[in-house]
């Protein structure tokens, strides 16, 4: 190939069934020392080591046009030396396995060959800023995807302007249905891959289009000339990533139906597609380059995360998916869910940034206890700088303004964002001293005081009015604990720090099997504390690490289950001009015993 990139890769499967691919990476241009190729250990966007090199294997090297072999060495766990033995052009060959449809992975089945190259291709060392180009070999009656430019065909060929664009542009082959929708007059492909029952084609369509339509409003411009979403269906869990000029995100078949799982759809979207701004334009310069070697370091994870997933509800709003009771509902119940996390009180929102690689990323027993999701507090403290920038201004900046802002003097030109910069560039743009608010929310660990922020909106907090049945469960009594189902018992897996089983000893890992004397499985538990209200001492039997042993517990009172946002008595006609302001209608916040719409 005579006008190809001097570095270029041909990924092909002829037998898919097994899940596996042969790559070939060429690399022209080879000068007389060893060339070194490299495998990510990480990816943008998601913060963790993942050591997917594991899936690579037989790799072997070749002089271009001649047979080989040359001398390979493999330096470490991601990386390998080849000797060119004096050839100017040389050929890489490994295999690698792909069985799961995931950003930075290869998925390869007999319906589609998912590439998203991260964890897939390696990089040849010192070269990374040159253009790369990608071949599939994939039978002839499929469509290949991508927002890549095709450079040539008999295979399949795509060019990236360098490694970093090629690792963040997922190529899809296979049989999809696609549709074509031109928000604002900017072409968005759909890409549906797995054949989801259930999804209406027109609302899909439409609801995609109003929220791309609401985000470039938001910002004031879009930053792409077109842009693709990649869904593929599977019967696994959920995720989304973020690209330049796409996103890649897998949910189960199931999350057409109901109502609640599709807004959860058009969430995760809508939080995808505003990364087009915050986080791939507007970011860090602590990242900058990525050293996809390690681990990278920043404090803004909050702000590049919390803040997206603060703007994606209010895109759904600002689009006409959800009204105001939902916004307000929902966001009400991400309060309750964040002040049942006692890490809340451990980790600041800076701490919670730094610490990704080793908290949210690595869940376990003890996470909740001692860290916070920089998504969730990252999207609530944003709600509450919202609300102080707008009620300390009249309205007349908002974080969306100040966001808006931050497009243009940092994210249009990809100028980078400092770790300590953010809060003088908010309050630049807002003429506002952010400092207290800083060291108070994303500094600072102490009770987020929600009663304020939402009393600037003319908003209270409270418990939905008790009906009769809600009256019974509100007596409930609590272990303070989270289960899961393990042979039919309830095993332990989170005991919360201040709560009834933290007190009388409960550990995670403990298998309940009898409440006060009476035997006890995963399904009856919580109908037994239903019946056991807070006070009561109760004993709980539970096996741990094989032994038998009785524990005593005071039961607490359970946290509520629902929070609700409804009108303050004392709303000001100030508060509620920042409610119109902020909610785009008139003032009629839902009473808290109204269903939400
Ligand atoms: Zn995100």
């Amino acid at each position: 190939m005579p006008d190809g990139a001097a570095i270029r890769y041909e990924v092909r499967a002829p037998n898919p069934s097994d899940h596996r691919a042969g790559v070939v990476l060429t690399v022209d241009g080879v000068g007389p020392g060893p060339v070194e190729v490299v495998l990510p250990s990480w990816i943008p966007g998601s913060y963790w080591i993942q050591d997917k090199v594991r899936n690579l294997s037989d790799l072997r090297a070749n002089p271009t046009g001649a047979p080989g072999p040359l001398s390979v060495r493999r330096l470490a766990k991601d990386r390998w030396r080849v000797d060119p033995g004096g050839h100017g052009s040389i050929e890489i060959r490994y295999s690698v396995y792909g069985n799961e449809v995931r950003s930075g992975l290869l998925d390869v089945t007999p319906e589609h060959l998912f590439l998203s190259s991260g964890f897939v291709l390696p990089f040849v060392e010192g070269r990374r800023n040159e253009p790369h180009d990608v071949a599939l070999v994939v039978p002839p009656e499929w469509t290949v995807h991508t927002e890549l430019p095709e450079v040539g065909r008999h295979p399949s060929t795509f060019r990236a302007a360098d490694f970093d664009e090629l690792i963040d542009s997922p190529i899809d082959a296979g049989r999809p249905e696609t549709f074509t929708i031109h928000p604002a007059g900017i072409p968005h492909h759909i890409v549906l891959c797995g054949a989801a029952g259930g999804y209406e084609p027109h609302r899909l369509q439409e609801d995609l289009g109003k929220i791309v339509e609401a985000a470039i409003r938001m910002f004031g411009e879009s930053p792409v000339p077109g842009y693709t979403f990649f869904y593929h269906f599977t019967d696994g869990p959920g995720n989304g990533l973020e690209h330049a000029r796409s996103n890649s995100c897998v949910f189960p078949f199931t999350i057409f139906r109901p109502e609640s799982a599709y807004r959860y759809f058009l969430r995760v979207t809508a939080h995808e597609y505003l990364h087009l701004y915050n986080v791939k334009r507007i970011r860090p310069t602590a990242l900058q380059p990525f050293d996809l070697t390690r681990e990278g370091y920043t404090r803004l994870l909050w702000a590049m995360e919390g803040t997206t997933d603060y703007l994606s509800l209010l895109t759904l709003l600002r689009a006409g998916r959800i009204g105001p009771a939902r916004y307000l509902t929902t966001v009400a119940d991400e309060v309750r869910m964040y002040r049942d996390r006692p890490g809340r009180l451990h980790q600041s929102l800076e701490e919670s940034s730094l610490a990704a690689w080793v908290d949210f990323y690595r869940y376990f027993e003890e996470t909740p206890n001692r860290s916070i999701s920089y998504y969730l507090k990252g999207d609530l403290v944003s709600l509450c700088l919202d609300l102080h920038i707008r009620h300390e201004t009249a309205s007349q900046h908002s974080v969306e303004s100040a966001w808006r802002e931050l497009w243009r003097s940092h994210g249009r030109e990809l100028r980078g964002v400092g770790e300590d910069e953010l809060e003088r560039l908010l309050g630049r743009s807002t003429g506002l001293d952010l400092g207290r608010f800083f060291d108070d929310h994303v500094r600072g660990t102490g009770e987020v005081d929600f009663e304020t922020y939402f009393g600037f909106a003319g908003l209270s907090l409270e418990p939905p009015p008790k009906t009769r049945k809600a009256d019974d469960d509100a007596d409930a009594g609590s272990l303070g604990i989270d289960v899961e189902p393990s042979g039919g018992l309830a095993r332990i897996t989170v005991v919360r720090d201040g709560g009834p089983g933290r007190r009388a000893g409960l550990s995670p890992g403990d298998e309940i099997v009898a409440f006060d004397g009476g035997k006890v499985t995963f399904d009856q538990l919580s109908k037994a504390l239903e019946r056991a209200p807070a006070g009561t001492k109760v004993d709980v039997s539970v096996f741990r690490r094989s032994r038998l042993r009785t524990i005593p517990v005071v039961l607490g009172e359970a946290p509520p289950k629902e929070l609700r946002l409804g009108p303050a008595k004392s709303a000001t006609p100030d508060a509620k001009k920042l409610y119109e302001s902020w909610l785009g209608e008139a003032w009629s916040p839902p009473k808290p015993s109204e269903p939400t719409g």
